[in-house]
């Protein structure tokens, strides 16, 4: 159970449950978000593309995405599994992900759906705005990101849900609370 996906809304706190359960399964976190921002900070051509749709609030393109998700999982580090934070967010971008798997000869087999309520998320990253600066933290953008994840990520959790491998969390309560409902499903599997 060390290959996982942890799936919600902008806010959810996937990023920071992702953190703690990297550490107790000593297996790679995977932020797609999280590389984009590097890239932007290092100059990089990619940090400039993807710094254009960031600001928006819109999706940086499944291609540009998916190229870098497949080089990610071609390192070493995640041979004994790895948890995707904030990929796939699109559709097609689960196909891709099949494919990259695929040819490794591998599979997701866990996926963690962390379940909020919007308004209590807008309110968060509001609150993270102000404490990490984030360009994509306007209340514009932030509404933005909602609605983007609505139409294009939501659909992902039925995806898995066919496949009977997701697992919904209640991601209401403190970090260390919701951190606790996410231990009792991976001592469950
Ligand atoms: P995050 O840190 O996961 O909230 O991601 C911040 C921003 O990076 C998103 O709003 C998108 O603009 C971009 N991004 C991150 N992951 C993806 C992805 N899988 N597909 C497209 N864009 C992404």
């Amino acid at each position: 159970m060390n290959r996982m996906i942890i799936l919600g809304a902008p806010g959810a706190g996937k990023g920071t449950q992702a953190t703690i359960l990297t550490e107790s399964l000593g297996i790679p976190a995977i932020s797609t978000g999280a590389i984009f921002r590097t890239n932007i900070s290092e100059g990089t051509e990619l940090g400039t593309i993807a710094k254009g749709y960031m600001d928006r609030g819109e999706f940086v393109p499944d291609d540009i995405t998916d190229a870098l998700v497949k080089n990610r999982l071609n390192e070493p580090d995640t041979d004994n599994g790895f948890l995707l934070d904030g990929y796939p967010r699109t559709l097609q971008q689960v196909g891709a992900l099949d494919e990259i798997l695929l040819e490794q000869g591998r599979e997701v087999d866990l996926v963690v759906e962390l379940v909020t309520e919007p308004e209590v998320l807008v309110e968060r990253l509001l609150k993270r705005a102000e404490i990490e600066g984030r360009a994509d933290d306007t209340e514009d953008i932030i509404r933005r990101r909602m609605e983007v994840y609505v139409e294009q990520t939501k659909p992902l959790s039925r995806v898995y849900e066919q496949r009977g491998i997701l697992h919904r969390v209640d991601g209401l309560g403190s970090v260390d609370e919701v951190q606790e409902r996410i231990q009792a499903v991976l001592k469950a599997q």
